[in-house]
């Protein structure tokens, strides 16, 4: 299985803009998917592409309960920002779901979890 935390920083390095995505499992495959970020301020937020999201969206079971795949989870990234949620970030939130936050700055990860949020060890 890949490692996902490995996967989303491997795309967040690759741009100096906020990328954003899903991470999907089926049968125990993990399969991170970036999504197109729409924003017209991507250097400091993300806006996921309505239709790529939806599109992924509705290969899960989240959406259609005769579906395999499960959300793992949604990630993007900071650029000039640690690596904790922002005001929007927390206002937007799917609330059910975890989210990863990984920083370009600090090198360093945050799960939020519907519980409530952690750094990663
Ligand atoms: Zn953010």
């Amino acid at each position: 299985m890949i490692n996902i935390l490995k996967e989303i920083e491997r795309i967040s390095e690759t741009s100096d803009k906020e990328v954003c995505g899903i991470v999907t499992e089926e049968d125990g495959r993990a399969k991170v998917t970036e999504l197109k970020n729409v924003s017209d301020n991507e250097e400091i937020c993300f806006i996921a592409d309505q239709r790529q999201f939806f599109d992924a969206i509705k290969k899960t079971s989240f959406y259609d309960k005769s579906r395999r795949s499960n959300i793992v989870c949604f990630f993007h990234s900071h650029i000039h920002k640690n690596e904790t949620p922002s005001a929007t970030d927390m206002k937007y939130r799917l609330k059910n779901i975890l989210h990863i936050i990984y920083s370009l700055t600090t090198k360093r990860f945050f799960l939020l979890y519907p519980e409530g949020g952690r750094n990663a060890e």
